[in-house]
């Protein structure tokens, strides 16, 4: 098994960047409304994800560990509008495979807390007592230590810092809600405060896309039928481009994708043709209306109704650039 969980982090877990997307987005499935990172020498050497959420009870920490084990997939209804991100069951067990991994947590209704360590191809799990608040920490230490040849794939920690800080940013864009910090090599390099009110946003889309964006942008609201597109649109006139900021999520993740990119240059052209476009943009709709696993790697997606959606997207665009212009 821990052959196949090692073939598995292959998949899963290519760089730090990919270890913290998954505990991440694991402490967002539990409902955490604060998640602190600390990284060590681009997270090649330390990982540490603390979250305020709902926590692992004692009797399932070293299920956990197991691949497979997910408590997240109900019924194959779930997964075809699935909404929470994992639905998998193998993060934890492949990153256990290739670091030495300790998992730490306290639920609520549990008097105290609960570590349990995992170590390479040591597949015994010893479950100790521990001092945790109400949440996890899982501590993933010296990644690739036993896979010598993905270590050596490992670039220098200032590129692979530059990955999980994009990454943050991606996910600090859509969930204002929750409190981020980012320390690497004990230094606090990122915080990101809930944004829950409209200047509060602002605040984080000028730590995130820089000032000058947050500054000029116009404020998209467009909700009618059964689509709502809401987000930042650089202004025309700040015709400086903003190739780096282009963010469009679909249902809260981020996609690239053909259509979408089409219908926003096209919309852009008319205002400002040959620049770039800056936005940061968020579609909702129906879950049924769009396949959201087509390419999970390449942020593809694929909607039911494509021409509907590309055309609302244009016309969203093109009314709030109309009406700024006027
Ligand atoms: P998946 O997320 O696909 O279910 P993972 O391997 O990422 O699989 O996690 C396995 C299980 O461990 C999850 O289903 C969840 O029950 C539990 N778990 C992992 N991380 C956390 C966390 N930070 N807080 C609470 N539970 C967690
Ligand atoms: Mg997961």
């Amino acid at each position: 098994p821990q052959l196949a969980n090692q073939i598995a982090a292959g998949e899963v877990v290519e760089r730090p960047a990919s270890v913290i997307k998954e505990l991440v987005e694991n402490s967002l499935d539990a409902g955490a409304t604060r998640v602190d990172i600390e990284i060590d020498r681009g997270g090649s050497k330390l990982i540490r994800i603390r979250d305020n959420g709902a926590g692992i009870p004692k009797e399932e920490l070293a299920l956990a560990l197991s691949r497979h084990a997910t408590s997240k997939l109900k019924s194959l209804d779930d997964l075809e509008a699935i909404m929470s991100f994992g639905f998998r069951g193998e993060a934890l067990a492949s990153i256990s495979s290739v670091s030495r991994l300790t998992l730490t947590s306290k639920t609520a209704d549990q008097s105290e807390a609960w570590q349990a360590k995992a170590e390479g191809t040591e597949m015994a799990v010893q479950i100790l007592p521990a001092a945790h608040p109400v949440g996890t920490t899982i501590d993933a230490v010296d990644l690739f230590f036993n896979t010598p040849a993905r270590r050596r794939f490992l670039k220098s920690d200032k590129t692979e810092f530059t990955h999980i800080d994009e990454w943050l940013k991606r996910i600090a864009l859509v969930r204002r809600d929750i409190h981020f910090t980012l320390k690497h090599n004990g230094k606090s390099v990122r915080n990101y405060r809930p944004a829950n009110t409209e200047t509060q946003y602002l605040q984080r889309l000028g730590q995130v896309c820089g000032k000058a964006f947050a500054e000029t942008c116009l404020h998209i609201n467009c909700n009618h039928n059964d689509l709502a597109l809401t987000g930042y649109l650089q202004a025309p006139s700040s015709a400086s481009g903003y190739a780096e900021t282009q963010y469009f999520y679909v249902n809260g993740r981020l996609v690239k994708d053909r259509l979408v990119n089409h219908a926003v240059r096209q919309a852009f052209s008319e205002y400002a043709d040959g620049v770039s476009p800056g936005y940061v943009l968020m579609l909702e709709l129906d879950p049924y209306q769009v396949d959201v696993n087509v390419h999970p790697a390449k942020h593809e997606v694929r909607f039911h109704q494509s021409r509907y959606v590309h055309d609302y997207i244009l016309q969203a665009l093109q009314s709030a650039m109309l009406q700024s212009a006027e």
